[in-house]
């Protein structure tokens, strides 16, 4: 199958209208038009926009985006090297475990490129070349705005789906995982990774965990392939104690509570190393911060 990255030509045999959830899109002036119920999904520039939901969901990310931390995060956004070198440089996740870069190249090494590969909830990060970023925010270096629990594609159509660490955000998170099994064709693959271990944090807002027994359960149409920590122990164990120094801080301030936690995960990061070795012990997921699923759909 031919996959355009650059044009929503290329897209547009696995497209599905995302708001009568079956309709066919066909390309009309620089417009996705639905052939079922006739809604215009419009082309603003490289980005196919699907929804116009967001609204409420926007000014929630901006009124955030207030506050004096986010505005640095906002900010530090606008370079993603830099965001992903401060992420990994004195963030309190050891990442330590296979991540979907390495997924994509060992399932599908150079045949990567032709392959359907969608990443739910990406923000501004490209994990791979052959990733075709979703989220529900215009993002740089977002190809689809959607709503997660309304995937723009049909059933049966994706070589494999990428999401991490987005599901705890989502206020309907069964129905997106309903959408992410459902558009993941047989023999395709899911990368899904979610906290476990770890404190509440708005972006713009928290509302769940997952052991790595309820992955396996959610995905249960999926087998198996690995399922392991991000952040380990360890991770959970920095993540907890920032937060917990950090709480007297509240009483201050927000942004002083803000502060104290960016203050204490600075200090406390280097403790992350230590997850090399617990991710060795065969228990350790049931401590993890952060644990990621790697499945196969059944056929
Ligand atoms: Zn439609």
């Amino acid at each position: 199958m031919l996959v355009m990255k650059s044009s929503p030509r290329g897209l547009l045999n696995v497209l599905q209208c995302p708001t009568c959830r079956k309709g066919e899109l066909s390309l009309m002036s620089e417009q996705l038009v639905c052939s079922g119920c006739s809604a215009r999904h419009s082309i603003i520039g490289s980005q196919l926009c699907f929804t116009k939901t967001a609204d409420k969901d926007i000014s929630q990310y901006e009124a955030e985006a207030e506050q004096f931390v986010n505005r640095l995060k906002k900010l530090v956004k606008e370079w993603p090297a830099l965001f992903v070198f401060l992420t990994y440089a004195i963030g309190s996740v050891s990442f330590f475990g296979q991540k979907p870069k390495k997924t994509i190249e060992k399932l599908f090494g150079e045949r990567a490129m032709e392959k359907l590969i969608v990443n739910v909830g990406s923000g501004i990060t490209k994990v791979h070349p052959a990733v075709i970023n979703l989220d529900i925010f215009p993002f740089k270096n977002v190809d689809i705005i959607a709503d997660a629990a309304r995937l723009p594609f049909k059933d049966n159509s994706l070589h494999m789906l990428i999401s991490e660490s987005t599901l705890e955000h989502a206020r309907n998170a069964e129905e997106v995982i309903r959408e992410m099994r459902r558009v993941v064709r047989p023999g395709g693959f899911i990368y899904i990774s979610i906290p476990f271990v770890m404190p509440f944090h708005a972006s713009p807002n928290d509302f769940m965990r997952l052991t790595h027994e309820g992955l396996k359960q959610r995905f249960h149409d999926f087998t198996p392939q690995k399922i392991g920590a991000l952040g380990g122990p360890a991770s959970a164990f920095v993540t907890f104690l920032m937060y917990f120094l950090a709480l007297p801080f509240s009483l201050i301030s927000e942004a002083a509570y803000n502060l104290a936690t960016y203050f204490f995960m600075v200090i406390l990061s280097p403790l992350r190393i230590f997850d090399l070795l617990f991710n060795l012990f065969p228990r350790h997921l049931e401590v993890s911060a952060l644990i990621y699923f790697i499945g196969e759909k059944k056929t």
